[in-house]
């Protein structure tokens, strides 16, 4: 058992023990085969920890716990207020350990210790908050039919649900998908990302002392084609949740079809953002700076289309390029100087510098960066931000998700000009405007297709409100009251107070 923690100093000097287990039934457990995956720290490309890796066989197990455990009265007979109080004390357990997590998130994923702080952290405590307030305000409807008959609707939970989070945001991915389903009375399989495993494993142990009866809450590590694939397509999950790629997404959608389960997907963008001549443009070049370089621009709502009018784009460009050569420090996760650390692994840092190329041999134009990021020892998946222009909507850069900090502008000459090459993509989960013209504003956000318009902002995400995308960028949408009601099914129950046929 003590092999399934180690003790851990992270380089800000934060000693804990991460558990490396599979969590299955409140207990951390070893793999059926004993294979592991290993955790780098990107910056550095030295290994954390490795944890177990799950097979189909320890998916079963995990999914067999869940099943167990939706039907054990220890869950079903809790009532609403108490999944609540459960869920608010998680959220009160991780705030208390709010430090440790996102020195852990800053650590694995790459991505700054401060914008952990400000943005992971309250995003997963806030989520857990909310959720644990909803639990006990899921109501149905009476309706009325007849003056003998009537009928109510009961929102009932799935049974399990089986939920699939990436690497961009390991914590606060764990806690949008947990979050509403527990609320709702589900029981959970959830597979973390194999790159980023242990700020959810350490979520466990807290789960585990929040009081959630065993089975409520399991956790598998593992890869996708293995792990990810056995719960998609596991008999005994009642519902599917996931975030990820839309090629990833699409595979989930047919794994659900022949039980035609329901899948709530969030999946990937190539977000727009538009500057009208009239918006103010140091606003303007501040947020879509942050639209495409934060978190290594590894964000699915990441603002990588940047559409300028026509008569302000020169000013634009060069505000912009200056801002990416002030505020795009890049460093590793801890100098709070630093506002762009490594790229999650050697795959997406290859990839990233494989658009870059694509770029410059599809003939567009480098304004900043267009490499990778040196470093001294050579070591660690730093990308330049790299800002083209001359850029053609035929070219791959324009139409693919790159997640990385790649961002392209265009310029565009009148306001349809402008809705007509936002919506010229695939995707459809993010979109900014900017402009000072209230009714322009309001217009181009019904124009715009996509499940999120922010109007002189970029990347705005909050737990009150729904999230998800139109076309290829997802089904359903989470957070909100709508993300609850993901979670829960109608029953119609008809009621004959009468004795007439
Ligand atoms: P991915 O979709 O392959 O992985 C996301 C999650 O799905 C991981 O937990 C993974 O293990 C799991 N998974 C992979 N294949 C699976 C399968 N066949 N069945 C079930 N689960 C499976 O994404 P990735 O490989 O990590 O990244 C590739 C690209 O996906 C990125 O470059 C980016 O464009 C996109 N992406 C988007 C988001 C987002 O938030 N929308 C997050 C991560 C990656």
């Amino acid at each position: 058992m003590s092999d399934l923690f180690v003790d851990i100093v992270t380089p800000n000097g934060h000693s804990y023990e991460q558990p490396t287990g599979l969590f299955i039934n409140n207990e951390f457990v070893k793999g059926s085969k004993g294979e592991t995956i290993s955790s780098l720290d990107p910056a550095t490309e030295i290994e954390i920890a490795a944890v177990q890796a799950a097979r189909a066989e320890d998916v079963d197990r995990a999914v067999r716990a869940a099943r167990t455990a939706f039907k054990a009265s220890s869950w079903k007979k809790l009532s609403a207020t108490e999944r609540g109080r459960l869920l608010v004390r998680l959220s009160e357990l991780i705030e208390q350990n709010k430090e440790l997590f996102a020195s852990i998130d800053a650590w694995d994923n790459g991505k700054t210790y401060d914008l952990a702080m400000e943005d992971d952290l309250p995003d997963a405590i806030g989520t857990f908050r909310y959720f644990g307030g909803w639990a006990d305000k899921n109501f149905g409807q009476t309706i009325e039919t007849s003056p003998e008959k009537f009928a109510y609707t009961l929102r009932q939970p799935y049974g399990v649900i089986g939920q699939i989070i990436p690497w961009n945001f390991p914590l606060a991915m764990a806690a949008w998908k947990l979050g509403p389903a527990l609320a709702c009375g589900n029981t959970v399989v959830i597979k973390a990302a194999e790159q980023t495993p242990l700020s959810i494993l350490l979520l466990a142990k807290l789960i585990k002392e929040a009081g959630f009866p065993p089975g409520v809450v399991n956790i598998i590590n593992g890869y996708g084609r293995e792990a990810g694939a056995a719960l998609t397509q596991h008999p005994l999950v009642d519902k599917l949740a996931f975030t990820g790629s839309t090629v990833t997404g699409a595979q989930i959608m047919k794994s659900a079809a022949p039980a035609l389960k329901e899948v709530l997907l969030e999946t990937g963008g190539k977000s727009p953002l538009i500057v009208f001549s009239d918006a103010d443009l140091e606003q303007a070049v501040k947020w879509s700076h942050v639209g495409i370089m934060a978190n290594q621009g590894q964000i699915c709502t990441a603002t990588s289309r940047i559409f300028v009018q026509r008569s302000i784009y020169d000013k634009f460009l060069a505000l912009f390029k200056e801002r990416v050569r002030t505020a795009s420090i890049v460093g590793n996760q801890w100098e709070p100087t630093t506002f762009q650390g490594p790229q999650v692994t050697r795959a997406q840092y290859d990839r990233v510098l494989h658009y870059i190329n694509l770029g410059k041999s599809e003939g567009a134009t480098i304004e900043t960066g267009g490499q990778a990021h040196p470093t001294a020892d050579g070591k660690g998946f730093f990308v330049e931000p790299t800002t083209f222009t001359n850029v053609k909507p035929t070219m791959q850069i324009y139409r693919d998700e790159i997640f990385g900090p790649v961002g392209c502008i265009l310029p565009f000459e009148e306001e349809e000009d402008a809705i007509e090459y936002a919506n010229d993509t695939l995707y459809g989960l993010g979109a900014a405007v900017f402009t000072t013209n209230l009714r322009r504003g309001h217009r181009v956000a019904a124009e715009i297709e996509a499940g999120t318009v922010w109007l002189n902002s970029s990347q705005d995400s909050d737990h009150r409100i729904p999230f998800g995308g139109f076309k290829s960028s997802g089904v359903g949408r989470e957070l909100g009251h709508a993300g609850l009601e993901a979670y829960t099914q109608i029953k119609a129950v008809h009621v004959n107070m009468g004795n007439d046929l």
